[in-house]
């Protein structure tokens, strides 16, 4: 048996990470035919651009491909550390398309990010929606025309707001084919 791993890096507080890992675990094993399992997984840390104050995706990924378990089919890291690659100002996630590792960041999902109160429920969602998105890129899908599925594209959390937390029947379908 091979496994959809998911797991928080270490430079995110276990309080801080067991609400939206469970509702990220939760919303991956309603989408793709793997097991769910968590792993815990080493800090970003060592990723941190000191200009940017921001932590490089890339690196991150390098990471997780080392880091990953042996049966592990997928692995999908959630960390607490805002993420870049080097032509972007951030990233909200970064997987790479049939690949085995990919990563997402909490950093811009929360209300208090953007100077408003907090909202428990916003947050999780975007959670989920972030995670379904990039993992639908490690089973090899690409972004959807539809704005109300997760895997169209989002560079704001205003478009990430518009998605359902689900993918559309098309994508779906996509990902519900047995995993190579
Ligand atoms: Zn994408
Ligand atoms: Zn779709």
């Amino acid at each position: 048996m091979r496994y959809l791993y998911v797991g928080a890096t270490a430079d995110l507080a276990a309080d801080a990470a067991a609400e939206p890992l469970a509702a990220i675990g939760e919303s991956l094993a309603a989408a793709f035919p793997v097991p769910v399992r968590a792993v815990p997984l080493p800090s970003i840390d060592f990723a941190l651009d000191a200009g940017r104050r921001q932590y490089g995706s890339i690196p991150v990924l390098e990471m997780l491909g080392r880091a990953r378990p042996e049966d592990a089919l997928k692995l999908l890291a959630v960390t607490g550390r805002d993420l870049f690659i080097p032509v972007l100002t951030f990233v909200f996630g970064h997987a790479q398309l049939g690949g085995a590792v990919g990563v997402i960041s909490l950093a811009r999902l929360r209300q208090e990010f953007y100077g408003l109160a907090p909202n428990r429920e916003v947050f999780l969602d975007r959670a989920r929606k972030e995670a379904l998105h990039e993992t639908g890129h490690l089973f090899g899908l690409v972004h959807c025309a539809d704005i109300s599925c997760a895997m169209s594209l989002s560079t704001s959390v205003r478009q990430i707001d518009s998605k359902r937390v689900a993918l559309c029947p098309a994508c779906e379908a996509r990902a519900g084919r047995k995993p190579n």
